[in-house]
Formats: C-alpha cells, sequence, structure tokens
C-alpha cells in the first residue's frame, strides 16, 4: 500500500503557488487554481499526493514509454551512480554507457546516421541541428547557405532557436524570434487542407510549395528543412501518403538537408524503434530525439547524424582547431546507463510489436467510437500518437468559441474520471505509455467518450 500521508498538500500548493515557476502555464488559472501534485506511480498510473489514481493517458508528456517507477531502472540509476556518477565527454574524454548506447543507437536507426551528439533535451537537439548544420556549410566555403525552412504548426522546443524553428504561432505570443533565419511552409493538416482538394493533391501541393519556397529563397542559401514524421504538439498531423519521401527528394536536389525531429515518434510510439525510415520510408540526414529515449526517467536527448555530415565537421579546419559545440552533460553517463537500460527493457518486451497490436487497436477503437460524436470534426494519429478535434459544426468545421474552453472542460471530466487526456486548445490529445493493455485502451475510450458527451450536453 502506497502511503500518502507524508504529502501535505496544502503546504506544497502553497510553496508552489510562490516559487514554482511552471512552463507553458496560464498564470491566471494557475494562481486560482494550482496544481495537481503528482506523487507516486506504477506502470500507467500516476496517482496525486492526496492518493487519487489517475490512468495516464499522455505518458507525462509524450514521454514515460516504457510505464512508470520500473525497478530496473531505478537500479540502473543508482548502479552508474555509483560507479560513477559524472564525467565530461570533452575533448578525448566519455564514459562506458556513453560509447555502448551511441553504438546501440546506431544499430537501430537508418543505415546512414552513424554518429551520435548527445544533449539533455529535444529543444536543445534541435538548436545543435541547426549549429552542426552551419558549420558543415561554413566548413565548405558556403556560407549564405544557412536559412531554416520549417512548417506551420510544426513543434521543435522552446529555446530561442527551436522555439524559432517552431511553426506553433500560439507558442509565440509576447516573445521574439531569431531573426532572417527561418521560413515557413504549410502543415501537413489533411483535415484542414483547402477545399475541394484531394489527400492525393493535397500532398502535391505541400511538395511543390517546399520546392517553390527554397526557389524563392535561392537553394544557395537555404540550408535545412526541419520536420517532426507526425507533428506531435501541433495536433496530431499525420501526413498524406508519400508525403515524407517526396519531401526528401526535393530536399536533396537542391543539398537541403532533412532533420527529421523524432522527439516524439522515436522508441515505440508508432511500433518502430525511429519512425523515419521504418514507418515512412525516407532517410533523413539527421534525426533529433530524447524523451523516450529514456521513457523521461532522466533527461537525455540524442541528435544522430549522417556520415555526409560527420566527415565534413569532424575534420579540423586548422591544426588544434576544435568543432566547439557541446554541453556539460553531454553523453552522461547516468542518463546513457538509464537510456540503454531502456532499450533493452523495450526491446525484451518487445514493445514495437505490442504498440503495432495494442496501438492499432486503440486507433480503431478512437475512430469507431468517438469520430461519430455531434462535437467531433477529426479523430486522428497512429497508434500511441492520437487527438481527437472537436467543433462546433462537422460540416463547416467551424470551431466553437475560444470561450467553450472545449478541450480544457473535457479533458477536466477525463481527470475526475481518473483518465489523463491533454488539452490542446479545441483538441485532446493522447500519447499513453507503450505498455497499455486492452482493457486500458478501453477505459481511456470509454472515458474519453463519456467526457465529449458530458461537455456537448452542457453545450446545448
Ligand atoms: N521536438 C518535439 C517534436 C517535441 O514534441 C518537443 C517537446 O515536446 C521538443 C522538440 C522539445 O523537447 P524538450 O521539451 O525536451 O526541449
Amino acid at each position: 500500500m502506497k502511503d500518502f500521508s507524508k504529502y501535505q498538500t496544502q503546504e506544497l500548493h502553497a510553496k508552489d503557488l510562490k516559487h514554482n515557476m511552471h512552463p507553458f502555464t496560464d498564470f491566471a488559472t494557475f494562481k486560482e487554481e494550482g496544481s495537481l501534485i503528482m506523487a507516486e506511480s506504477e506502470g500507467a498510473y500516476v496517482y496525486d499526493t492526496e492518493g487519487n489514481k489517475y490512468l495516464d493517458g499522455i505518458a507525462g508528456l509524450w514521454c514515460v514509454n516504457i510505464g512508470y517507477a520500473n525497478e530496473e531502472m531505478g537500479e540502473a540509476m543508482a548502479e552508474q551512480t555509483r560507479r560513477i556518477p559524472y564525467y565530461s565527454s570533452f575533448g578525448h574524454l566519455t564514459t562506458p554507457p556513453a560509447v555502448e548506447l551511441s553504438e546501440k543507437l546506431v544499430s537501430l536507426a537508418p543505415s546512414n546516421l552513424n554518429h551520435v551528439f548527445y544533449g539533455t533535451g529535444g529543444s536543445m537537439s534541435n538548436d545543435t541541428a541547426v549549429r552542426m548544420i552551419h558549420f558543415y556549410f561554413n566548413r565548405l566555403g558556403k556560407k549564405d547557405k544557412k536559412q531554416i525552412i520549417t512548417r506551420t504548426d510544426g513543434y521543435h522546443g522552446s529555446t530561442y532557436l527551436a522555439m524559432s524553428l517552431t511553426g506553433v504561432e500560439y507558442d509565440h505570443i509576447g516573445f521574439d524570434l531569431a531573426p532572417d533565419l527561418v521560413h515557413r511552409v504549410s502543415a501537413p493538416n489533411v483535415y484542414r487542407r483547402p477545399d475541394g482538394m484531394t489527400e492525393a493533391e493535397f500532398c502535391d501541393f505541400l511538395v511543390d510549395e517546399l520546392e517553390q519556397k527554397i526557389l524563392a529563397i535561392g537553394p544557395e542559401r537555404v540550408a535545412a528543412f526541419f520536420a517532426e514524421p507526425i507533428a506531435g504538439a501541433g495536433g496530431v498531423l499525420v501526413p498524406p501518403a508519400g508525403y515524407h519521401k517526396r519531401i526528401a527528394d526535393v530536399c536533396k536536389k537542391y543539398e537541403v538537408f532533412l532533420v527529421s525531429d523524432e522527439v516524439v515518434t522515436a522508441f515505440g510510439r508508432l511500433g518502430e524503434m525511429f519512425s523515419s525510415e521504418s514507418v515512412f520510408g525516407f532517410q533523413p540526414d539527421i534525426i533529433t530525439c530524447a524523451k523516450g529515449l529514456t521513457s523521461g526517467y532522466i533527461p537525455l536527448s540524442a541528435n544522430l547524424i549522417s556520415d555526409e555530415i560527420y566527415d565534413v565537421i569532424s575534420v579540423p579546419q586548422a591544426k588544434g582547431a576544435m568543432f566547439t559545440h557541446g554541453f556539460t552533460y553531454s553523453g552522461h553517463p547516468v542518463s546513457c546507463a538509464v537510456g540503454l537500460k531502456n532499450i533493452e527493457i523495450m526491446e525484451r518486451m518487445d514493445l514495437c510489436n505490442h504498440v503495432k497490436k495494442v496501438g492499432k487497436y486503440f486507433e480503431n477503437q478512437l475512430k469507431e467510437k468517438i469520430s461519430s460524436l455531434p462535437i467531433v470534426g477529426d479523430v486522428r494519429g497512429s497508434h500511441f500518437m492520437m487527438c481527437v478535434e472537436n467543433v462546433a459544426n462537422k460540416e463547416t468545421k467551424e470551431l466553437l468559441p475560444a470561450e467553450a474552453e472545449i478541450g480544457n472542460r473535457i479533458a477536466a471530466k477525463c481527470e475526475e474520471a481518473g483518465v489523463l487526456i491533454r488539452p490542446l486548445a479545441h483538441k485532446n490529445i493522447m500519447s499513453p505509455p507503450l505498455i497499455l493493455n486492452v482493457q486500458e485502451v478501453d477505459t481511456i475510450v470509454e472515458t474519453l467518450h463519456k467526457g465529449i458527451c458530458d461537455v456537448q450536453d452542457e453545450l446545448i
């Protein structure tokens, strides 16, 4: 039995309000409502300080792929901490876990990606990709080839540079972006594609739009295109069939590096360790990943880099010159030991095949049970990465007014019923731990169904 008496919820709330500044928070409602303070966990479940149990339909934040409170992960962390808890990777230094994890990641990644660079989060990983690509073109003397293209509603993180890459306009409000660097093309939003366009025509449009954008900027000035295989935080946007392969061809044609942001999609969420090649059939020049790499147990991100890029940036500029990029915690031994253990557990549990079956069941159940509800415009996603888009009018796809707070209200109903589902403006997002069984999938689907129906009734 878990003991929750040790948690002083009121005191924690007071301290939290006073000193703990939360990321991505609405300070007004935060000050009124305070936080839900999570204290314990097991498997696919988390508990708040008062002992309320929740089935976590969002795996923390697309993170906890192998589920919570795994003893082996704790052991791996403790063992590495006892051996050597930290050493730098700068220069010629490293530690055994960093070396072993690099070899393991390369064995799982597309065959052209043979080099690994570590950071501590997805944003850092995307920043690193930009710096490496710029360095690459500098080394080749192509000093003007620096511009980056990203997509509306793509999410790439929250550092200054990663947020400049991010195309979710809501996230830019009130902040500045890096000047003169990032250009945008359309989101591959099949549901909201222009009226009268088939999915295939929409794909043609997106591919052509990217090519025209490169030509307009000038191919000699465009360095990279960033895309998530399925855009997550922008609303789980599954692109039209064939999109990624054709985008990759356009990039190749103009010597534009393709960075596949797999911060969410790697490590099993779509039933493969990496989805770029295995699910979508394209070879990126860099994969950025984080989250599921350690199932969120400890911060770690990795850039998987092509031979083509490595072979240029690894040649010193001059005798004694260095590649001056890196972080104190690059290749952190405890993080890497946890990453290795996480992958070992995933492989032993055959989690990717589990996702292929149970994730597909989740996808099908959501589509079957939720799509027909009057306020549901779209149910989309793949395997354990799903989204419900709520609307005022199914025909016109018109949205409910923002004051209806539809996503928040549905998520609140689900939370009351013991299931966590993420609100994202008018949408609700699900990305559960990959260990979910069929009964737990049914619980999420039934709870969401009831939550939507209850809110629907309140709207009438
Ligand atoms: N890229 C994608 C696709 C993400 O979903 C996220 C975070 O959700 C990031 C990058 C940024 O990762 P982090 O928050 O670890 O910096």
